[in-house]
């Protein structure tokens, strides 16, 4: 129950979904964390959850100054920084996404936030951490290892953040800043996100979400499909020092469905 004691994290699209319930997970864990998302009355509804424990500042990752911004918080309120998750992510569309249909500015929407918003975070976070060491966390997607042809914007956008951090953590080796670099790879996750992707047009048969949800099940080797909390165990091991030894990988939590 003390794996993050006294560590200070930040948690990015932590609002709701995976960034919530990895919020939570750190929090039983000893942590103290600030929890930023664009939603800013969920927010800040949520956060106050969990009392002094956390406290929550509205940012929208694709603008830089909210970094710097977020960067004087952390000195100003706790002088140092040991874990950051780059969560924060969006699917972009309600139709398909695909070569044929996907518009510049679609493509564009989900590279600021999936792409640009992890880059300035890593960014940040190396700055802050170099003299004391500390754990980045970057959540990617099963689509950031396999193809998707639904979902070319979100797939590209995936796939850069899993070879960002590998660039990161050998960056962070080789200057022996002790930082770690590792990605996450969730399948298909029962969030509001996880909806959306499921009620994308041709993706899954079936006359309503619970009926989609079914069959995607069936696809997925185990029989289950993933809740957030899965997804915030991964985040956890990466964040504390039981994974002290790795850097640069990249851990998939998808009921086995990328071994098929
Ligand atoms: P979600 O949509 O439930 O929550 C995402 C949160 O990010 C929201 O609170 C939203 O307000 C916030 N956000 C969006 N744009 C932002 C911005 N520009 N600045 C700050 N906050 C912003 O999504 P989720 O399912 O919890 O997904 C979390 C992460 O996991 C995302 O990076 C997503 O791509 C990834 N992921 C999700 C699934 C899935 O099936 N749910 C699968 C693989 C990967």
């Amino acid at each position: 129950m003390d794996r993050l004691r006294d560590k200070i994290a930040v948690i990015t699209g932590a609002a709701k979904g995976i960034g919530y319930e990895t919020v939570r997970t750190f929090i039983n864990e000893g942590a103290q964390v600030v929890m930023t998302d664009l939603d800013i009355e969920r927010g800040t509804a949520t956060s106050e959850n969990f009392g002094t424990s956390c406290n929550f500042i509205s940012q929208d990752v694709t603008d830089e100054s909210s970094w710097d911004k977020l960067a004087n918080h952390i000195e100003t309120n706790f002088g140092r920084l040991d874990i950051l998750v780059n969560n924060a992510g969006i699917l972009a569309t309600e139709t398909t996404q695909d070569i044929e249909t996907t518009t510049l500015s679609q493509w564009r929407a989900v590279q600021q936030v999936n792409v640009e918003g992890v880059f300035m975070g890593c960014r940040m976070a190396v700055r802050m951490m170099k003299g004391t060491g500390g754990s980045i966390v970057n959540i990617s997607s099963t689509a950031g290892i396999v193809g998707s042809p639904m979902l070319v914007a979100y797939g590209a956008s995936k796939g850069a953040v899993r070879l960002m951090t590998k660039g990161v953590a050998l960056h962070c080796a080789r200057n022996r800043y002790s930082i770690r670099c590792n990605s996450v790879h969730p399948g298909p996750i029962e969030t509001d996100m996880g909806d959306a992707l499921l009620g994308l047009q041709n993706y899954v048969d079936g006359p309503n979400l619970e009926s989609k949800w079914e069959t995607m099940r069936r696809r997925i080797p185990t029989g289950n499909s993933g809740e957030a909390s899965d997804v915030a165990a991964c985040i956890l091991f990466l964040a504390s020092d039981d994974s002290k030894h790795m850097t640069g990988s990249e851990l998939v939590v998808d009921g086995g469905m990328t071994a098929n």
